[in-house]
């Protein structure tokens, strides 16, 4: 029999990283060493105390069965505990938190709770890829606002014309950025209340680094603004902030109406994330938080070896005050396919080609903060060999 795939698959956009990961395998296949900084996933271990409280959880046979697939009122209650001390926004755990097999889950679920064929979700580009994937694959349309460097890689509102505006269900916007490490401010997280209010639009907020940063900055919630819980929930994970991309837990928090409705979409897919990962995930979030703070030392110390690096063989990049990312401008003459593949068979060192983010990604490769400083200053040498 022929196996035919639907449409939503067939429709996705061609896998801009095949050239790169095909690359990849040839230079690996030549005995070469690879210095991989392509991958946004933490090299570091999940800290001891939780690892613990996943070991005794994990051996209580109260939870090996279903959980709710909203969340534990433990969970979701230490939720709204964390979001109160670090944000002072002050959440109700029952009605405006749910709990996430991994913040992806959610963000890829969410479209299917509000998008209807032909409804249009705003989404950036360059941008984390589920955003629009998870609007094709509820039937919208995502439309792409230009992250760009002269808007310090904001969406300009002010140029999403009123058809689209009109036609829009969704915005989905993350700060601190993936992949441009650009953070938001004040400003801006008001135009985007003001913006969904006048267009009935649900903005959708991805905070997966909001406590990643640097040099004592603080990013804020996008909660915190006037008026914003009102217009739409903000994305969280425990996958960067401790180390734990492979325990698949996260949370939304916000408007109740919002939440409620990926909630309902939510108990239809899958039942939960394991209670014995939520109850890790408490002692993540109500534990001792020195192991954040260590977390942002060891990439604050990465980050300034590599600019420096990066600087003295005259690349240009902006030292960024968040996010393990540094997103760096292509020399002239290249495209970010060409230079990310000069990197990798000249040199062997692995980056993401900025244009696999988005067509306004073009002209800059993503590197990643993801090895050790050793690595990283080998990598800078590696890259002064190869000359201007
Ligand atoms: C890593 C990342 C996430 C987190 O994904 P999880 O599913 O929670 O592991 C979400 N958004 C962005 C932009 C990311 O880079």
């Amino acid at each position: 029999m022929r196996i035919e795939k639907a449409d939503r698959l067939k429709r996705l956009p061609p896998y801009l990283f095949k050239e790169i990961d095909r690359q990849k395998e040839q230079v690996r296949a030549k005995g070469i060493d690879i210095i991989d900084l392509g991958v946004g996933d933490p090299d570091l271990p999940t800290p001891p105390h939780i690892i613990e409280a996943l070991k005794r959880a994990g051996s209580d046979p109260a939870n090996h069965r279903y959980p709710s697939y909203s969340g534990m009122g433990e969970f979701n209650a230490a939720v709204a505990k964390w979001y109160k001390q670090r944000f002072d926004v002050d959440p109700d755990a029952s009605t405006e938190v749910v709990t996430l097999i991994g913040s992806k889950e959610g963000i890829a679920h969410i479209p299917l709770a509000f998008i209807n064929p032909g409804d249009i979700a705003l989404v950036a580009s360059p941008g984390y890829p589920v955003y629009h994937i998870g609007t094709q694959f509820a039937g919208g349309t995502p439309y792409f606002m230009d992250l760009l460097k002269e808007n310090r890689f904001l969406p300009d509102l002010e140029a999403i014309s009123p058809e689209v505006a009109q036609k829009a269900k969704m915005m989905f916007i993350n700060y601190p950025n993936n992949p441009t490490a650009a953070v938001a401010t004040k400003d801006f997280f008001e135009s985007v209340v003001a913006f969904a209010r006048e267009h009935d639009v649900i903005v959708c907020h991805d905070a997966a680094y909001s406590e990643m940063a640097f040099d004592g900055y603080r990013p804020m919630s996008f909660l915190e603004v006037e008026g914003a819980k009102s217009v739409g929930i903000e994305f969280h994970s425990l996958s960067k902030t401790y180390n734990m991309t492979g325990w698949r837990i996260g949370f939304a928090v916000g408007c109740a109406d919002v939440i409620s409705a990926l909630g309902q979409v939510k108990s239809n897919i899958d039942s939960g994330a394991f209670q014995a990962v939520q109850i890790a995930g408490i002692t993540a979030l109500e534990g001792d938080q020195a192991c954040v703070e260590d977390m942002r030392q060891t990439y604050a110390e990465r980050r300034d070896i590599l600019v420096a690096g990066l600087r003295s063989v005259g690349l240009s990049v902006d030292k960024p005050c968040a996010t393990f990312y540094l997103w760096v401008e292509v020399p002239e003459g290249y495209t970010s396919a060409g230079f990310a593949s000069l990197l990798l068979t000249e040199a062997g060192i692995v980056t993401t080609p900025g244009n696999g983010f988005g067509a306004a990604g073009e002209g800059y490769v993503r590197m990643a903060l993801t090895v050790d400083r050793e690595r990283i200053r080998e990598a800078v040498e590696r890259m002064s060999r190869l000359g201007p």
